[in-house]
């Protein structure tokens, strides 16, 4: 995928913006402050209808202002396509309108029409954060390239909480009326099965392809690895047989049994996808642990570019990358391998303080940011 032209008007610090990009590398400098990562943010946002950076989005209408609008041209490898996404206030109300080649669109259609992976400074916390922050890469990963599995997601979300507001309604009655937990229980479990199956064999594929770009990046014949795992009555565990959707809706419904009682005393549900999470291995060292800052920060550059393969498989073209504030992060030879590895392949928008960090990339172009405008040199 290739973006070819983005309008703003009141987005962020940018109170209108034209520009058009028509090189694979395009490099955003400038000092801080300035606007580099809300133009990389507005891209984010323009793919996916959500920004990373806050969960409010009338923070992102420009100070002063009361209305935003956000407008980009992209090619895939069969059309042009133009998203236009407003957010306006009307009738004391913010409304927000999105529509695709001028078709209005709601939330769950846009998701995936443009591709974007991004990788900032924050994406450490992947390797070293919450389990929280992994089932959030995955889920992102899968979705951006199957639209069944995002709306079982949103599915799943919605039966639990369902299941939850029952346990707390349950809680104080004396008697608890166990065959409408169980209905819960089996929608949920339904949902649960088909959410693993997916995830499962799409983390199998992304660990292959995470440890060979892991060894592209740091050169090295260290195994990256990763490996499920799944939250169980009694713990967790990362030996998981293979399981069909009806053994697997067994186990959950197991499972759900088992903890029932706490459940019920925490009004919440302690089993199932939202409580399990990835292992990230260096060889046998599990790297949120042990890992050096430096194989950190390698694992989780090859989790992203892994992301970057992936979706190039399935969607069989490559989505837009964005490295904010990266380059200063990595040491000049990983600098050197990351840009080779994406040389010439994948659109690329990097932004940097100093430009010399990238210097001399082919079929580059660099756009100079200066308290939000932008100047192609
Ligand atoms: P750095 O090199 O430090 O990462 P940057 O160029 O990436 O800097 P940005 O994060 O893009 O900086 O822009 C930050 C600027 O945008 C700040 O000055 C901030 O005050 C301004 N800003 C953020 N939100 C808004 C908004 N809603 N309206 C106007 N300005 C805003
Ligand atoms: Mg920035």
């Amino acid at each position: 995928m290739k973006i070819l032209s983005i309008n703003l008007k009141n987005f962020r610090n940018y109170a209108s913006l034209n520009v058009e990009f028509n090189s694979i590398i395009n490099i955003i400098y400038g000092n801080n402050a300035q606007g580099k990562t809300n133009l990389l943010e507005a891209i984010y946002y323009m793919a996916f209808g959500f920004t990373y950076r806050t969960r409010s989005e009338e923070e992102l209408i420009k100070f002063g202002a009361t209305d935003f609008s956000t407008d980009i041209n992209f090619s895939n490898k069969f059309y042009k396509n133009k998203i236009i996404i407003k957010k306006y206030l009307k009738n004391g109300k913010y409304k927000k309108e999105l529509t695709f080649n001028n078709n209005v669109l709601k939330a769950k259609e846009h998701y995936g029409l443009l591709n974007v992976v991004l990788f900032s400074p924050d994406d450490l916390q992947i390797v070293k954060g919450e389990p929280g922050l992994r089932r959030k890469f995955i889920n992102l990963e899968i979705a951006q390239t199957d639209k069944y599995y995002y709306n079982l997601l949103v599915k799943y979300n919605k039966t639990m909480l369902q299941r939850n507001k029952f346990l707390k309604d349950s809680k104080e009655k004396i008697n608890i009326d166990f065959t409408q937990l169980l209905v819960w229980d089996s929608e949920l479990a339904k949902i649960a099965a088909e959410i693993i199956i997916i995830r499962l064999e799409t983390l199998k594929r992304i660990s292959e392809i995470s440890a060979d770009v892991y060894n592209k990046l740091t050169l090295s014949k260290e195994n990256l690895n990763l490996s499920y795992i799944l939250k169980t009555s009694d713990g967790e565990t990362s030996k998981i047989s293979s399981k069909t959707q009806k053994e697997w809706e067994e186990w959950y419904l197991k499972e759900f049994k088992m903890r029932r009682n706490l459940d019920v005393i925490r009004c919440s549900t302690s089993i199932g996808p939202h409580r399990d999470d990835i292992l990230i291995n260096v060889d046998d060292n599990n790297l949120r642990a042990f890992g050096s800052q430096g194989q950190q920060r390698s694992a989780a550059l090859a989790l992203k570019l892994a992301e970057l393969e992936f979706i190039k498989e399935v969607k069989e073209e490559y989505p837009v990358l964005l490295l904010d504030d990266v380059m200063s992060e990595l040491d000049s030879g990983r600098r050197k391998q990351l840009l080779t590895f994406i040389d010439g392949k994948v659109q690329t928008f990097i932004t940097v303080n100093d430009k010399e960090l990238v210097k001399y990339l082919p079929d580059s172009k660099y756009f100079y940011v200066e308290n939000g405008n932008m100047y192609e040199e």
